[in-house]
């Protein structure tokens, strides 16, 4: 491995920061596994009720460190304090979601099947079903959601409270944030009284360390945010184990967007006005950015171009999180730029400051975009695809799209009813399907599903956002002829936590 430290850029200087971070070493991978095996062992034995009493507790350690937190994060990343206070807000917030969830201990989905002593010809056994913690898990957190998505973000915090210890290997780009947020946790597994092992920290800047750690055969699941080549690296390497785990890896989407003719007609001006909001949102890096658009050209095309043109002019440039993040940005126009049969049609203002980046959107026909591969790929940043599509065209789209985040259908009650065929086809390819919405702004919720077929993840059965992500870190067991003294409390039959089952059959 290289050097034994590393440091992060300013990415609104482009300057080192001068602080040394010290790079883990792979004997250090191995050390952590087996520490975090340990304390599973200790771990998966607690409570509900005493796991959410360690994530309230991280809530309330992560407030104590909250001004250091978002002030380093902001010299890492260079996102806005005011969207770092958002983001604080709602990874404490989805913590908080977590420990409601435990409190109330319905989400094991415990299967109760009594036994069926008279049953003819063959006796029925007593068979009992909930979902258990999988063991110690990797989380790779990514550079866009320092916060939310990070080292106390929605896969560490679903993971604990599934009851699996955790290793994170840590975003390069904010390690001074990285730190803060796990001294976080490390205070409340002491405040609580765990083994300090249910959580660690791996920090480095090589991937030599993030394919230790999913190689290593105690890790039982990863739960990964990022890049597609990132995501698709670590799964391989997943796959090719003795042991194959699960990887979670939530990759890139262009996020389709498709604007109905009636509703182009109607009301071009407001879905010109919130794509250009939506597109620009956070310098355009987030996953679920509309990057390209089909759009009828009919009635009401021009007014709409017009509007979005009048609007982008005016949207300032903005720096984006990382020198890496801003050269893969410029990459991508340029090759959009050199493709023939494709235009510019507006851009924001310009802006000569170190790593910034402006809105910009490009236009092309049907034909030509289905011709091309890569106008079908993801470029991250504020910039989208719009595509002029003929009616007749419209059923053709989802057979040109992989899988997706996000889809957004923009219609009247009549464009939906119409095209409700192309509706369903590409909600089959999607994790969320919006009517009249944009994608941007993924709720913390209950039904939310932020996933979806591949390349979009890795793992098209699962969600990293909302409470069904603690499932993914979960497995059933079934437990047949147990007796009651020897059950866990969810599957007893006088049901002391009171928790929601089904029963031969029916929920009580
Ligand atoms: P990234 O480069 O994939 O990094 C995510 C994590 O994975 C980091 O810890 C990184 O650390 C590690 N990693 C990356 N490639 C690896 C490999 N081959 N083997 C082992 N570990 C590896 O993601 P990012 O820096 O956050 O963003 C870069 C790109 O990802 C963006 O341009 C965008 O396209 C996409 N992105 C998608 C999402 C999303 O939510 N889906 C979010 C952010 C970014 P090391 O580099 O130290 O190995």
């Amino acid at each position: 491995m290289k050097n034994n430290h590393f440091r992060t850029v300013n990415p609104s200087t482009n300057k080192n920061i001068p602080i040394d971070y010290p790079q883990a070493s792979i004997e250090e991978v191995n050390q952590s596994v087996i520490l975090a095996k340990d304390a599973f062992i200790s771990y998966r034995g607690k409570s509900q009720i005493q796991r959410a009493a360690f994530l309230r507790q991280i809530i309330v350690c992560l407030n104590n460190l909250k001004e250091e937190i978002i002030s380093i994060c902001h010299l890492e990343t260079a996102l806005p304090l005011g969207r770092l206070e958002g983001e604080f807000l709602r990874t404490t917030g989805q913590i908080s979601m977590f420990a409601d969830l435990l409190e109330n201990g319905s989400w094991v989905d415990a299967i109760i099947d009594t036994a069926q002593p008279d049953r003819k010809p063959t006796p029925r056994v007593d068979l009992r079903q909930m979902l258990i913690p999988l063991g110690p898990v990797a989380v790779f957190g990514a550079s866009n959601f320092p916060l939310a998505f990070s080292v106390a973000g929605g896969d560490t915090i679903s993971a604990l409270a599934s009851g699996c210890t955790v290793v994170v290997k840590s975003h390069p780009e904010h390690p001074g944030t990285s730190k803060f947020l796990a001294n976080a946790i490390t205070d409340a597994l002491s405040l609580c009284d765990l083994p300090e092992a249910v959580f660690q920290l791996l920090q480095g800047d090589t991937h030599q360390l993030g394919a230790e750690l999913v190689q290593h055969p105690e890790i039982k699941a990863v739960g990964f945010t990022g890049s597609f080549s990132g995501g698709k690296a670590l799964f391989d390497l997943a796959n090719q184990r003795p042991e194959p785990i699960p990887v979670f890896a939530e990759m890139g989407s262009v996020n389709p967007v498709l604007i109905l003719p009636n509703t182009l007609a109607s009301n071009g001006d407001e879905i010109a006005k919130g794509l250009a909001q939506s597109v620009s949102l956070g310098v355009g890096q987030f996953c679920t950015n509309p990057g390209l658009v089909f759009f009828v050209d009919s009635e009401g095309s021009d007014e709409f171009l017009t509007t979005l043109d009048k609007l982008v002019q005016e949207i300032p440039s903005a720096t984006m999180l990382s020198p890496s993040i801003s050269g893969n940005y410029k990459i991508g126009l340029t090759r959009l730029k050199r493709t023939p049969k494709l235009t510019s049609v507006t851009k924001g203002i310009e802006s000569e400051d170190a790593n910034c980046a402006r809105t910009e959107f490009f236009i092309t026909d049907f034909d030509t975009f289905c011709s091309i591969d890569y106008l079908s790929e993801e470029v991250f940043g504020p910039v989208s695809l719009l595509v002029s599509v003929s009616e007749e065209q419209i059923n053709s789209i989802p057979r040109q799209l992989a899988g997706q985040l996000t889809a957004s259908i923009f219609g009247d009650p009549q464009d939906l009813i119409r095209y409700k065929h192309s509706i369903e086809s590409i909600t089959h390819l999607v994790g969320r399907i919006i009517i009249n919405g944009y994608p941007t702004g993924v709720e913390v919720t209950h039904a939310m599903v932020h996933g979806g077929p591949f390349p979009a993840t890795t793992q098209v059965q699962s969600t990293s956002v909302g409470t069904q992500a603690i499932r993914r870190f979960t497995r059933p067991v079934c437990y047949q002829n147990f007796t009651q003294d020897l059950l866990p409390d969810e599957l007893k039959d006088d049901n002391p936590l009171m928790i929601s089952r089904k029963i031969n059959g029916i929920i009580k």
